[in-house]
């Protein structure tokens, strides 16, 4: 094995790419043939945009970071999560756009924010009476849901959202125990709260222990993956939270005052993805009481800002003669056959993405030009399909591209000013401790 970065000294990776060896197993490698011989992707025109949006959009982001500690133990690390919560009046921000150019602190104050963060172990950092850095790290993803606290009349913690989202899990495989690294060999479901494995030594089981990231989780080396899928499942718990904290205030009526923003597409990956599946029983319940309330979906949007549908629509988008494909305000909504033959090949007869989505990926092109990639949820079963690409299945459709016409940040190309002050709030977190909840409860109250 070289040395981390020697071929850099010699070699450059263009020229790795030239080799023979690179150059056989191409050879040997599936060629996606070129643009006239596949499925084109054909955009349609946006549906019209409603004559009322949402006054308020919710945007839900986290950042992760890995950092070094000085504990006397060589390589210790600890993981820094936070997911911030930006809540912004867009009639605040109408206001302002009529007054062009905006002034940036009077849009600041369109925009009210609230994040939490947590510490988490990583490598050699070993807390209390635990005897491994996994163990101290299974604790840990425990405490933080425990404490999360979100609203402050409510203080309903963020665990029992996901405790809610655990008994949906389907059962019937017990998973293996998390000291089996130290020996044991059981088997066990996992339960709410705290318990305890059945072998005589009684060690503790958290309920977070379902998500199963620990096995994951390096007692030597970096952890930023692990502290990668804490943070997507604290973003993505966040959103059905907020969603049952509004149950249980009985808000759900002025749902569609709101829209929901999530960063990254709306799936889980990894060892936790069974939460995918959970967390659309979650929304389809509470969409069921939206409808039955307001007559129409919830609003919610994954956006993603990254990966190979994004390389892809930017690929698409460009004609022979370098003319857009895609005209302003035009979307195409990915089919199963689609993804499968131009964007991750596949011919397995399972859907794309079956058992992580739960929600499906259009691209939009908006007013502006910018080229957004998106996920719109299945809120109801019929709206659980990649073969139909009928926008009629999905009623906040246009809502959403009008959405995505406003918000679409000139700072930032193709994403989101929402989305962009999550990212900036939860990577400084100086709003530490303030409640997005009691700023939204304040918000909606106002006539
Ligand atoms: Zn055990």
């Amino acid at each position: 094995m070289p040395y981390e970065g020697e071929y850099a000294g010699y070699r450059s990776l263009r020229r790795i790419a030239e080799t023979a060896r690179v150059q056989q197993l191409l050879r040997r490698s599936r060629v996606l043939p070129a643009e006239s011989l596949g499925t084109p992707a054909a955009p349609v025109s946006a549906p019209v945009a409603p004559e009322s949006l949402p006054e308020f959009t919710v945007a839900v982001d986290g950042s992760y970071a890995e950092v070094d500690v000085r504990n006397g133990y060589p390589g210790a690390k600890v993981g820094y999560c936070s997911v911030a919560s930006v809540l912004v009046n867009l009639r605040a921000v109408d206001r302002l756009d009529e007054s062009r150019p905006a002034d940036p602190v009077e849009f600041r104050r369109t925009e009210e924010a609230a994040a939490v963060d947590a510490a988490l172990p990583g490598s050699n950092v070993i807390t209390r009476d635990h005897s491994s850095a996994r163990d101290s790290f299974r604790e840990a993803v425990f405490d933080v849901l425990h404490d999360a606290i979100v609203d402050e009349e409510d203080r309903t913690p963020l665990l029992d959202t996901y405790e809610a989202l655990l008994a949906f899990k389907p059962g019937q495989r017990p998973q293996v125990c998390p000291y089996d690294y130290d020996g044991c060999d059981e088997h066990l479901t996992v339960a709410r709260g705290l318990s305890t494995c059945a072998c005589p030594r009684r060690r503790p089981i958290y309920s977070t222990d379902a998500l199963r990231v620990h096995e994951r989780f390096n007692d030597v080396g970096t952890n930023g993956e692990v502290f990668g899928v804490v943070m997507q499942i604290w973003e993505r718990v966040l959103l059905v939270h907020l969603l049952r904290c509004f149950e249980r205030r009985g808000w759900l009526d002025r749902a569609s005052r709101l829209a929901f923003f999530l960063d990254g597409p709306l799936a889980v990956f990894g060892p936790p993805a069974w939460l995918s599946a959970a967390i659309q029983t979650e929304l389809q319940r509470l969409n069921t009481k939206v409808r039955a309330q307001t007559g129409t979906d919830l609003v919610i949007l994954g956006v993603e800002k990254s990966g190979g549908f994004v390389t892809h629509f930017d690929e698409i988008d460009q004609m022979e003669d370098n003319s857009p494909r895609f005209p302003p305000r035009s979307y195409f909504m990915l089919t199963d056959h689609y993804i499968k033959e131009r964007v991750i090949f596949s011919d397995s007869p399972k859907r794309y993405g079956a058992d992580t989505y739960f929600g499906r990926k259009f691209f939009y092109k908006t007013a502006s030009g910018a080229r957004i990639v998106a996920s719109i949820p299945f809120l109801t079963p019929e709206q659980d399909t990649l073969d139909i690409d009928d926008v009629a299945l999905y009623p906040q459709f246009s809502t959403a591209c009008a959405l995505l016409d406003k918000l679409v940040t000139s700072r930032y190309p193709n994403a989101l000013s929402p989305l962009v002050s999550a990212h900036a709030q939860a990577a400084i977190p100086l709003h530490l401790g303030a409640k997005v909840l009691q700023q939204l409860a304040r918000a909606l109250m106002r006539p």
